[in-house]
């Protein structure tokens, strides 16, 4: 099998570029009249051509939404583990080199603010961590799952790529999920950003995903960061690679985010920054391009916009979280990965979900549905 690192050492970037910006007013009603779309309606609807008709565009891409999906809004929040890291990200606050206060939480202290984030009603959860595995190693990560025993219906992972037999490990303690963004599919910026650690490692960050799909996780994650690179092309490599995964591990179910970067210690400001107008055309376009995956929209996105986007092709929202290991019961919040921007709580987003027709859903899955049967 070709994998997506392979494709990608292949592919012209400029070549893309240059598509994107040659599509036309024709290409755009075409990829919109179509039922099935290709990567060239994707470069069409992502190009500058389209900004025009963003507003046919969602009204397309909320159909499409409710036709797969029904009216519901899936809840997780995210748990912070460590915020040790090995890597030097220029944009992220957990960056080696910044003078934070580290922390691992111990299994207990993941409890507690698992146990927080139980009575709010989650049933999905994230365990994200920074990159140190002499912090979060396998053994460490085993007894967390297995700490967190029953209390969650769903527990996926955002932490280090790992090899396919760690993957397999965590499978059987009972995780379900991964998300490995690559951050950046342009490889030459790529570079920029990431200056030290393994995470230079462009390649086998792109591979990990693919080893993680074939020990079993059931949900597969994949992310762009916005503010880094040239948004069109990313949202194109994106769903390139998306499709890439759909079509190799159908038996997973895809999830794509585009976060963009947010505040964080460093002050960090984005080198390209995507606008909202340019942020909803991505959105409806990743949404007529894959009917059938999962996006989501994370609390570093604004109120206003999360609301406005509610309907429009988002199927997956976190809430009230925090991005610092035992934020849910600390005090003060000095070691957090970035600022989020909407801070309602898990209730008001639940309500307002409501008010707009949807079902906020805290669990779509049961851990029996994979349980192994009777022999
Ligand atoms: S982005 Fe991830 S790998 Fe990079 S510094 Fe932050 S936590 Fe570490």
């Amino acid at each position: 099998m070709t994998t997506f690192a392979d494709t990608m050492e292949q592919l012209d970037l400029a070549e893309v570029d240059a598509r994107i910006a040659a599509a036309t007013e024709q290409d755009v009603a075409r990829a919109l009249a179509r039922e099935r779309r290709t990567i060239e309606d994707l470069a069409a609807l992502l190009s500058p051509a389209a900004a025009p008709h963003l507003e046919q565009m969602a009204r397309r891409a909320a159909a499409l939404t409710e036709q797969r999906f029904g009216r519901v809004i899936q809840l997780y929040a995210p748990l912070y583990l460590s915020n040790e890291c090995v890597n030097k990200c220029t944009y992220c606050g957990f960056s080696h080199e910044l003078p934070i206060t580290r922390r691992t939480l111990s299994v207990d202290e993941v409890l507690r603010d698992a146990r927080i984030l139980h009575d709010e009603g989650f049933r999905h959860l994230l365990l994200v961590s920074g990159e140190d595995r002499r912090h979060v190693g396998m053994a460490y990560l085993i007894d967390v799952v297995r700490a967190l025993g029953t209390l969650f219906e769903s527990i996926a992972i955002e932490i280090q790529p790992l090899r396919e037999e760690e993957y397999r490990r965590l499978v059987e303690a009972g995780v379900d999920g991964i998300a490995l963004y690559q951050e950046l599919y342009d490889a030459e910026r790529y570079n920029l950003y990431h200056v030290a650690g393994p995470k230079r490692h462009y390649r086998n960050r792109l591979l990990a995903i693919e080893a993680a799909a074939r020990a079993g996780m059931r949900s597969l994650g994949i992310g762009t960061l916005l503010g880094l690179g040239h948004w069109r092309r990313e949202a194109w490599c994106l769903g390139l690679h998306a499709r890439h995964l759909m079509r190799h591990f159908w038996q997973s179910r895809l999830a794509v985010s585009f976060p963009r970067i947010r505040a964080c210690a460093g002050d960090y400001t984005p080198d390209l920054p995507v606008t909202d107008p340019e942020f909803v055309q991505m959105l409806c376009a990743m949404r007529l391009f894959l009917p059938d995956a999962e996006l989501v929209l994370s609390t570093r996105e604004p109120a206003h916009l999360r609301d406005g986007l509610l309907g429009i092709g988002v199927t997956r929202m976190s809430a009230g979280s925090r991005t610092d290991p035992g934020g849910y019961t600390a005090a003060d919040h000095a070691g957090e990965q970035f600022e989020i921007e909407d801070g309602r709580s898990p209730a008001e987003i639940a309500r307002l979900i409501e008010a707009r027709g949807f079902e906020p859903v805290w669990k779509d899955f049961d851990r029996a549905f994979v349980a192994p049967g009777p022999p």
